[in-house]
């Protein structure tokens, strides 16, 4: 069985500053990412342990720690390769019509998803998703790295919400984390995401 391996930033750790420090980058990807990797390859371990032993008492447990680490293992690949160093001004091309399509205007899309992301309560993410059955675009407010995900949605934008993401540098300043978050989304990437889910739903 393959195990899930970390992945390598995509940028020094201090190149998102100042709208992340990289302070909160090391240990964001280093042991917060890591930890969620490591608790994957456990679960899918014991699951496994379970299944060959016909000994299911703890299924449901596994279950949830595979679902919460895995999906945390996904959400974080996705989120570092949505930013990037001094960002990229606004949605292009096809994902631009298709945010003015589905929510109006860009800067309404902005202010909704800003307002999913500062409203979670407790840890989560907001996202940005593609939703195939009907075809369009969906912002999710994910709880912990999983609940209230709709299964076939796929992200395309997500911004973790959880205290580790912002408070060294921003403290219980939720809307200036989401504020300086629009100054580093990498839209040719989030547009290069939609045109793949687009194309294969
Ligand atoms: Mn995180």
């Amino acid at each position: 069985m393959a195990a899930y391996t970390l992945p390598d930033l995509p940028y020094d750790y201090s190149a998102l500053e100042p709208a992340i420090s990289g302070r909160i980058m090391q240990l964001h990807h280093d042991k917060h990412h890591a930890a969620y990797v490591a608790g994957a390859n456990q679960a899918l371990e014991q699951i496994a342990d379970a299944q060959a032993k016909g000994s299911y008492a703890t299924i449901g447990m596994l279950e949830k720690n595979l679902a919460f680490n895995l999906a945390g293992h996904v959400n974080h690949s996705i989120f570092w390769t949505n930013l990037t160093p001094g960002g990229s001004g606004g949605p292009q091309g096809d994902l631009g019509r298709a945010i003015d399509g589905e929510f109006g205007s860009f800067d309404v899309f902005k202010a909704h998803f800003a307002a999913v992301a500062t409203s979670i309560q407790g840890s989560g993410w907001a996202m940005l998703c593609w939703e195939p059955l009907g075809q369009r675009l969906i912002v999710e407010q994910v709880y912990d790295h999983q609940s209230n995900h709709v299964a076939a949605a796929v992200p395309l934008l997500v911004a973790d919400m959880w205290e580790h993401a912002y408070y060294l540098d921003y403290l219980n300043g939720k809307a200036d984390y989401v504020a300086a978050l629009w100054s580093i989304v990498n839209w040719p990437s989030v547009g290069e995401r939609y045109t793949k889910a687009a194309a294969a739903h």
